[in-house]
C-alpha cells in the first residue's frame, strides 16, 4: 500500500484498508508467486473479478476500459488532479458497498432457464437486480458490468440475443 501511495493499482482511487486486497497478477492457482513482483494492492471487488484469470485475460479487462479504469465497485474515477494522496487527511468513512457483479451473477444463476434472451431485457434485469439489492448503478457502470459478464464468458451476445454460461 505504501509503495502504491495508498491508491488502488487499477483505478488509482484512494484505497481504505478495509477495501484493500492483495491481487496476485499471475494467480497462485497458475503457479504465480507471493513475491512483491507478482502482488499489487487493489479494490476487493476488482480482485474478486480478476480471480483466477490468466495475466492475458487480466490485461484484456484493463485494456477494455480504454484508460478510464474504474473498479467495478463504483468507487474511483477520480479526476487525475484530485488523486494526489494526502496522508494528513483522514480517508472518508467507507460506505458499505454492494458487489454489483456478484449480485447480478447470482441472480442470473438463480433464474435458470428463465434468463432474459435479449440484450435490452438483460440490461433492465441487471438494473432491477442491483436496485433490489439496494446498490447503485450508473449507465457507465452498467456497461462496465455488462462488459465484464462478456469478458468472463458468462454472457455471449450475438446481435440482440444473449446466451449464458453462468
Ligand atoms: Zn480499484
Amino acid at each position: 500500500m505504501f509503495a502504491q501511495g495508498g491508491l488502488c493499482f487499477f483505478c488509482s482511487s484512494p484505497l481504505p484498508k478495509d477495501e484493500a486486497s492483495v491481487e496476485h497478477l499471475v494467480p497462485i492457482a497458475r503457479a504465480g508467486s507471493n513475491s512483491d513482483d507478482n502482488c499489487v494492492a487493489c479494490c476487493k471487488t476488482m480482485n474478486g473479478l480478476l480471480g483466477c484469470m490468466s495475466l492475458k485475460e487480466k490485461i484484456r479487462v484493463v485494456l477494455n476500459q480504454k484508460g478510464k479504469f474504474v473498479c467495478p465497485n463504483g468507487a474511483g474515477a477520480v479526476a487525475p488532479a484530485t488523486t494526489t494522496p494526502n496522508v494528513s487527511t483522514p480517508s472518508p468513512l467507507p460506505i458499505p458497498k454492494i458487489d454489483n457483479y456478484a449480485v447480478v451473477l447470482a441472480d442470473l444463476k438463480k433464474r435458470g432457464t428463465s434468463r432474459p434472451r435479449k440484450v435490452e431485457t438483460l440490461k433492465s434485469t441487471i438494473r432491477a437486480t442491483v436496485k433490489n439489492a439496494k446498490g447503485t448503478l450508473t449507465e457507465a457502470q452498467l456497461e462496465t458490468l455488462f462488459k465484464h459478464l462478456q469478458i468472463n464468458g458468462k454472457v455471449t451476445v450475438e446481435g440482440e440475443k444473449v446466451s449464458y454460461s453462468v
